[in-house]
């Protein structure tokens, strides 16, 4: 772990950063809390510069495993405002490969016992986060001690409290917190979401969401089959359900009225299927079901005057749905991740929100622990933090 340096330090940084490659953050402004702050305004610093500039944002990926290789590097290509530029691994001898495929220079390679130094480094603005779950609080930390600001993967970590030192971790350091939630960049999912803030179809009354694939249950000794590094159906494909709820109704769960776990038998065993009731306000319910062994993907709303649905809810390509009058949700889109990150690009540039802050992950982690806990007992359990 760094040495941290002092909050007036990383700020002084900060400035000399934005100075030296033309892009001005607003020190002080820029948290981890993503509204916009009235004092910006009353700044006396040159506003923030606009999209469509010739400045991108230079993204340092860390962990070059299999998303990060498959998804995020080739999406980067593709982005408008952001610029692979980095790298951050524990596995060095990934490194020559990885520099000559994408045009990665030596002296922005790291590896994790010398990612503190990149703090020096002003062609990286971002790093993104793409490591095992419970590695997440860790190396965001880490990488916002750097001054850097922070992309990481979903689901954002263990549990609510590691949720809340990311947040804060950024905070401190005067940058921010993005969660690589995918799904609500799509644009055919956020038509989806655009009919229930406009009450198209009546008051939400009812949803269901639907996240699984099938396939043999993850290896014990891989981490996705390891429950202290959080792996299992509920944390990698159940966050979709607990975010698509959230997003498809605009509502907030008070409480897990019932849960079932199916688990492997073995010490560190993870959910190989997990199925969920929600109760929001009003009393109305959703149904939510994972799985890492039986394929489904849909998310369904129910509303007063009719239903409209995403079906499948979370490929990385084809998502489409329709509505119960006959209309069609469903241009393809080319790339969902390289729109992410423009979004959260912009987001930084214009200092505006993001879509997925930090402090979305964490109220989704709430939902995920509160059905874990009643899952465990058989009881209902109120859902905190979702305020
Ligand atoms: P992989 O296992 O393929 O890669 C993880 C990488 O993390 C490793 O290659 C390694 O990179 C690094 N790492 C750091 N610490 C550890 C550790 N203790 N054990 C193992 N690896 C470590 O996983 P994925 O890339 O599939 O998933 C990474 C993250 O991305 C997860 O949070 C996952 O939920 C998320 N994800 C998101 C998706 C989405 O659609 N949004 C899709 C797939 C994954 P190195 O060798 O460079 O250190």
């Amino acid at each position: 772990m760094s040495s941290k340096k002092s909050i007036s330090t990383r700020r002084r940084f900060l400035r000399q950063s934005a100075a030296a490659t033309g892009f001005l953050f607003v020190p002080g402004l820029i948290g981890c809390s993503s509204g916009n702050s009235p004092a910006a305004s009353e700044s006396a610093n040159p506003a923030p510069r606009r999209p469509n500039e010739d400045r991108k944002l230079g993204i340092a990926i860390l962990g070059l495993g299999g998303y990060a290789s498959g998804q995020i590097a080739p999406a980067l290509k593709l982005t408008e405002h952001c610029e692979l530029r980095g790298l951050i691994t524990g596995s060095p001898e990934k490194l020559p490969e990885w520099q000559s495929k994408h045009g990665i220079k030596e002296e922005n390679s790291y590896t994790y016992d010398t990612m503190d130094e990149i703090a020096d480094n002003d062609e990286i603005d971002v790093i993104y986060v793409i490591t095992p779950t419970a590695t997440h609080r860790d190396f965001a930390v880490r990488a916002a001690s750097t001054g850097k600001h922070v992309w990481c993967e979903k689901p954002m970590a263990m549990d609510v409290a590691e949720c809340q030192e990311m947040i804060d971790a950024c905070n401190e350091n005067g940058v921010r917190l993005a969660i690589g939630y995918r799904m609500m960049h799509e644009p055919n999912t956020r038509d989806l979401i655009q009919l229930t803030k406009e009450n198209a179809y009546g008051a939400v009354t009812g949803a269901h969401a639907y996240a699984g694939y099938g396939g043999s249950p993850p290896a014990t000794d891989y981490w996705r089959g390891q429950r202290d590094m959080g792996g299992g159906a509920l944390y990698d494909m159940g966050v979709y359900s607990v975010n698509g709820l959230r997003y498809g109704t605009q509502m907030a769960p008070e409480a897990v009225v019932k849960a079932t776990q199916t688990r492997q038998d073995h010490d560190n065993a993870v959910d190989l299927t997990t199925e969920y009731t929600l109760r929001y306000p009003g009393g109305i319910t959703a149904e939510g079901k994972t799985s890492v062994v039986t394929n489904y993907n849909e998310l369904h709303i129910e509303a007063e005057e009719g239903w409209y649905e995403i079906d499948p809810m979370q490929p990385y390509t084809g998502v489409k749905g329709e509505t119960s009058d006959g209309k069609i949700l469903g241009p393809p889109v080319p790339n969902q991740q390289s729109i992410q990150m423009d979004d959260d690009a912009l987001a930084i540039m214009n200092d505006t929100e993001f879509i997925a802050p930090g402090e979305l992950g964490l109220k989704d982690i709430a939902v995920i622990r509160a059905i874990i806990e009643s899952a465990e007992s058989g009881q209902e359990v109120a859902i905190q933090h979702q305020g």
